[in-house]
């Protein structure tokens, strides 16, 4: 059972990462759920100011704690304070293999720990939904072909010795995010705190950025692979990882996750779609709504075939927290009409 309305509107919660694609959208979920206030984690002023430049209408809505480094011991002590549900959004999402530990292993595995450690330590927080990823059960690297079904009991196979050894940045965050939230059940295990934990592991995000954006280049990761699309001359051979949701139906997801009992202590696969990149490229090119000078952006020939592969259920996620996914056609078009958007913006403002 989901918090009545009133209760909601006494609560505070907390995203972390408030600035980011996801962060953004789930700050926003929260807000129209019934939430009158949340606080969001970011990693300087100038970018809680960005945001705020962005989303004017929320100005006193969102209040800010700025958290330079999360791995730092008791990083989200004032974040925490006086909060009932947080949502952890915030990890390191590139694949650069500069300093890899230090950027991207220790703060995701880490950055959990310390938030799961302080939010211990403060009576108010009942509950904490830790964004995972559907890359903790299915690795690109490990994808196996057609006849196996993935579920929320599935993990993919890498070692954090691997990682350490290995030349591909996206192995490297996969196995972040998976090393991330077994050190989180495993501090559920042996601490026993009073909040319950829940874990969301989405596939490939899409849908329309809400966060502040400078450059069309720097894009966060998803978002940025559905850019490409429009600029390429040809479509990409294959999408690596052919799995998707919408990032409205992701950030909603948070925020019943945070709500819902039947939410306590499960681990949830958040699959909307199997896609290629032909269906993606195709859903925007007819996309009415755009002019023909922007459909001749995407490229026509379809390289890419329907290529048989693995299965997902995440009809655990659909019964537990009634969600009804976007369809992929309204996912990607919202996101592409929303990038043409900023593009034209962008070159406004040059
Ligand atoms: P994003 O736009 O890059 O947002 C990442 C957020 O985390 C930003 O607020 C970023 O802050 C913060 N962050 C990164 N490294 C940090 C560090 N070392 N210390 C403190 N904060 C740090 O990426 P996103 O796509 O929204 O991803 C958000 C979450 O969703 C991540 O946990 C990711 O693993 C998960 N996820 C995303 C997808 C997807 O397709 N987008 C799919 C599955 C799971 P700065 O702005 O200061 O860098």
């Amino acid at each position: 059972m989901r918090f009545s309305c009133v209760l909601l509107q006494e609560r505070l919660a907390l995203v972390t990462g408030a600035n980011g694609y996801l962060g953004s959208a789930t700050v926003h979920a929260f807000l129209q759920n019934g939430f009158r206030r949340v606080r969001g984690t970011v990693r300087s002023q100038a970018k809680a100011d960005a945001w705020e430049r962005r989303h004017g209408s929320l100005k006193g809505k969102i209040d800010w704690s700025i958290v330079e480094d999360m791995t730092a011991p008791s990083a989200f002590a004032q974040a925490v304070t006086d909060v009932s549900v947080v949502a952890h959004v915030a990890s390191p999402v590139n694949y650069s293999l500069k300093d890899k530990e230090n950027n991207v292993l220790k703060p995701a595995i880490i950055g959990v720990l310390r938030l799961l450690e302080d939010s211990a330590g403060e009576e108010s927080v009942e509950r904490v939904v830790f964004t995972s990823s559907a890359a903790t059960i299915i690795g690109a690297h490990s994808v196996p072909g057609v006849g196996k079904t993935y579920t929320d009991d599935d993990w993919q196979p890498a070692t954090y010795e691997q990682a350490m050894n290995s030349k591909s940045g996206v192995f490297v965050y996969e196995a972040s995010k998976k090393f991330a939230e077994l050190a989180a059940w495993r501090f559920m295990k042996e601490r026993k705190p009073m909040f319950a934990l829940t874990t969301l592991a989405p596939p490939m995000v899409y849908g329309p950025p809400m966060q502040p954006i400078e450059s069309l280049d720097a894009l966060n990761v998803s978002v940025r692979d559905l850019w490409a699309l429009v600029d390429a001359k040809q479509l990409p051979l294959a999408t690596m990882y052919p799995i998707c949701a919408d990032v409205r139906d992701i950030a909603e997801l948070h925020v019943r996750a945070a709500t819902t009992e039947a939410a306590k202590g499960q681990r949830y696969l958040c699959v909307a779609h199997h896609y290629t990149y032909r269906q993606m490229g195709e859903a925007i090119r007819s996309d009415p709504a755009l002019t023909d000078a922007q459909r001749a952006r995407i490229p026509s020939r379809p390289v890419e075939k329907d290529r048989p592969h693995f299965a997902t259920d995440s009809s655990k996620v659909e019964r537990d927290l009634g969600i009804k996914w976007r369809p992929f056609e309204e996912t990607v078009r919202d996101t592409a009409r929303e990038l043409f958007r900023i593009e034209a913006e962008l070159k406004g403002r040059q």
